[in-house]
């Protein structure tokens, strides 16, 4: 189709990074399929243009077009609470499996550690990855997974009485 091919061609010229249109934070690319996947009433209609992601937390734009005339996209707009907005403990850090800030942090209270990226791992190497349609960001979770696992450890050690 033409528009889908028309969209590809932008893509590979628009700049890889651009100032939210809202609070300003650098805002990287996001995929046409992500938008498309996470934005309510969108599944039958792929953005035209480029769109960016926001993660500022403060922020309530979540995907914006680098086209101005395109519609700009809100978190009430997604289908998923967007996590890098909300950093609550229940909020999703890999969407694709369903594993939160607060599912990680209970198994290390309990093990003393955690086994969230070994078993996504595992989940990517047997093909049940789905990030760029369920995860905001269009991108693999491992890394935000890793930052929680670490704090989370720290967190521990730091009240070890808390138990
Ligand atoms: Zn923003």
């Amino acid at each position: 189709m033409s528009d889908c091919c028309a969209v590809k061609a932008e893509q590979r010229s628009a700049p890889s990074t651009v100032s939210c249109a809202a609070c300003g934070s650098r805002s990287k690319r996001v995929a046409a399929l992500t938008v498309k996947s996470l934005v309510r009433h969108l599944a039958f209609a792929a953005p035209r243009t480029q769109y960016y992601f926001c993660t500022a937390p403060g922020c309530d734009l979540v995907y914006f077009p680098l086209d101005p005339e395109a519609p700009i996209y809100r978190r009430s707009d997604l289908l998923v609470r967007v996590e890098a907005k909300e950093p609550e403990d229940s909020a999703p850090l890999c969407y694709c499996f369903g594993i939160t800030r607060n599912a990680i942090d209970d198994e290390i209270r309990s093990t003393g550690r955690s086994t969230a990226a070994e078993r996504i791992t595992a989940e990517v190497k047997a093909g049940n990855c789905a990030c760029e349609v369920k995860n905001p960001s269009g991108k693999c979770c491992l890394g935000s997974v890793t930052r929680a696992v670490q704090q989370s450890l720290q967190a521990l050690r730091a009240a070890p009485a808390n138990r």
